[in-house]
C-alpha cells in the first residue's frame, strides 16, 4: 500500500487482481483506492475525479459519526439501534419483563432504570446469538468451513475474532448493524478459518462469496463508531 495525492484527495493505493475499482473509507477516516493492477495513474485520477462528490459525502458522514459521538441516555425518546433500524425508548411503569422490543419501541420498566445498560447488552447478546448462529450456518456452507464454537461477547476494538482452535467470537454490538453489514462481519470472521490473516488471499476468498464486501466494510468504517450504548 502506497500513499498518493491527487489535487485535494490523499489516498492509499492498493493494486489487485480484481477487474473493478473501489474507493472506500477506512476506520480512521483515510481513503483507500483498490484498482486492477494494470490501471495507469491517469485512469486512477479519472476515477477519483468522477467519484469526488461520493468521496466527500462519505467523508462528511464519517466525520459526523466519529467527531460528534453522543452517548445514549436511558430516557424516553432516545433512539437505540437494532438490525440497522432505530427504535425509540419508552420508560414504562408496569411491565412483566424489564426490557422488551414491542410495536417498534424499546420498553424499559422504570424500576430497572439503574440496570438499563446491562439490560440492553443482554438484549443484544440474546438476539445476536440467535441471528448470528443463523448467519454463520448460511455463510459456512458457502465458504465450506466449520467453526468449532460461536460466542457473542464484549470484544475490545473489534467486531469479531477468530482463534487457532477455530472458535469464532462476535461483539454483541454487531446486532445493531443492518443485516448486510452483520453478514459482512460473519463472512469476514469465517474466512479467517481459511486464512488467519488479512493477506491478499484472504480478501480474494471473501470476494468470491461476497463481491460487494468493500462497500459493506466501508459502511462499517463510517458508521461503526456510532454503534454503541
Ligand atoms: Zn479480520
Amino acid at each position: 500500500m502506497t500513499t498518493h495525492k491527487y489535487k485535494d484527495i490523499e489516498y492509499s493505493l492498493k493494486k489487485s487482481k480484481r477487474k473493478t475499482s473501489s474507493i472506500y473509507i477506512e476506520r480512521d477516516g483515510s481513503i483507500s483506492v483498490l484498482v486492477p493492477s494494470e490501471l495507469q495513474q491517469d485512469e486512477i485520477e479519472n476515477i477519483l475525479e468522477r467519484k469526488r462528490f461520493r468521496i466527500y459525502s462519505h467523508l462528511a458522514e464519517w466525520e459526523d459519526a466519529n467527531t460528534s459521538r453522543v452517548y445514549r441516555e436511558f430516557v424516553s425518546g432516545e433512539g437505540f439501534f437494532y438490525l440497522g433500524r432505530t427504535y425509540k425508548l419508552e420508560i414504562v411503569e408496569k411491565q412483566e419483563s424489564a426490557l422488551k422490543l414491542k410495536n417498534g419501541q424499546f420498553l424499559l420498566r422504570r424500576k430497572d432504570l439503574s440496570n438499563a445498560k446491562e439490560l440492553f447488552i443482554n438484549f443484544y447478546k440474546e438476539k445476536g446469538r440467535k441471528k448470528i448462529n443463523e448467519r454463520v450456518d448460511y455463510w459456512k456452507k458457502l465458504l465450506n468451513v466449520e467453526p468449532n464454537d460461536i460466542k457473542i461477547m464484549e470484544l475490545q476494538n473489534r467486531w469479531g475474532s477468530c482463534s487457532e482452535k477455530r472458535n469464532v467470537n462476535f461483539h454483541w454490538k454487531t446486532i445493531m448493524a443492518p443485516l448486510t453489514i452483520l453478514d459482512y462481519i460473519v463472512a469476514h470472521e469465517l474466512t479467517h478459518l481459511i486464512h488467519p490473516n488479512h493477506s491478499e488471499a484472504f480478501w480474494n476468498e471473501l470476494d468470491k462469496v461476497m463481491p460487494d464486501y468493500l462497500h459493506r466494510k466501508s459502511w462499517l468504517n463510517i458508521h461503526g463508531a456510532g454503534m454503541d450504548l
